[in-house]
């Protein structure tokens, strides 16, 4: 630990697995209490027994994609820890379809929780952070910067949340808010979400530069320099961890 985060209180969607579960695991390390959130609390609490930090991580039943949910769940993190200082607007889902194949409901669906839950958040989070500060990180992918033609409504999301997070941005800028929206855009990274389909893994190794996919904790260590102070010139701005996909 070398504290980059002593005094900060975070909010992590989705990091019960994954790439969250890394944001969760350094965010502790780096001195931050806070709070994870999921939809299914026995990968909750597997997190948190994972974590080991019971004085500085809690885990909160939520789905991101309810607008309802929002408020009560910030509220509970200022209740508990007096503040929010960090919002990672990380939860998400994906799967494999070409525009032709995709119906409206998995269309609604990734829409739902990939850009809706993100617009919720970051809404009620900015509402939270105006008055003192604070960072906002919105995950979106490579997927966000280049077109793949299985991922339609994956793209979309995706690329949705990008230029979503400038507007925010400009607006809480243009506001006087110290209040700083970044986007993160990961290459492929081993997690549940990509290691379940092997083929993808191998295919993604031989487009990836690197000749390797990512690991967890390589996007979470920029997500513990755009949570810190150290980044506090840099808002609206998009942040690519890819192992050198998208400079091809
Ligand atoms: P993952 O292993 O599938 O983990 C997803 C996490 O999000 C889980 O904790 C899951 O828990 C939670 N979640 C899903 N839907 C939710 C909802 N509606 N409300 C609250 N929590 C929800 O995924 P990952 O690979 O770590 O991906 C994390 C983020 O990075 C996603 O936004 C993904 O699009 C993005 N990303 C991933 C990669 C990659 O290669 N892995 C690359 C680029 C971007 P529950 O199921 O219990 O809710």
């Amino acid at each position: 630990m070398t504290g980059r985060l002593i005094g900060k209180v975070a909010l992590v969607t989705g990091g019960t697995k994954g790439i969250g579960l890394s944001f969760a695991q350094r965010f502790v390390e780096e001195g931050a209490k806070g709070v994870i959130t999921g939809r299914h609390v026995d990968l909750g609490e597997a997190a948190l027994a994972t974590i080991n930090a019971p004085d500085a991580l809690s885990f909160m039943q939520q789905d991101t994609s309810d607008d309802q949910e929002w408020p009560q769940i910030i509220k509970a993190v200022q209740d508990k820890f007096g503040k929010l200082d960090i919002l990672v607007n990380n939860a998400g889902i994906c799967f494999f379809k070409d525009i032709e194949h995709t119906t409206a409901a998995e269309w609604r669906k990734i829409q739902s929780i990939n850009l809706d839950g993100v617009f919720f958040g970051t809404k009620y989070a900015l509402i939270a952070m105006k008055d003192h500060g604070g960072s906002i990180i919105n995950m979106s992918s490579i997927e966000g910067l280049i077109g793949e033609p299985m991922l339609a409504a994956y793209n979309a999301s995706k690329g949705g949340v990008r230029l979503f997070s400038k507007s925010a941005a400009l607006y809480a800028a243009k506001e006087g808010y110290n209040v700083r929206i970044n986007t993160v855009h990961p290459g492929y990274i081993h997690t549940p979400l990509v290691d379940c389909a092997p083929d993808v893994v191998t295919h993604e190794e031989q487009l990836t530069p690197m000749g390797h996919l990512g690991e967890p904790v390589d996007i979470a260590n920029m997500c513990v320099f755009l949570a810190s102070d150290e980044s506090k010139f840099a808002t609206g701005a998009e942040f690519v961890v890819d192992g050198g996909y998208t400079a091809q």
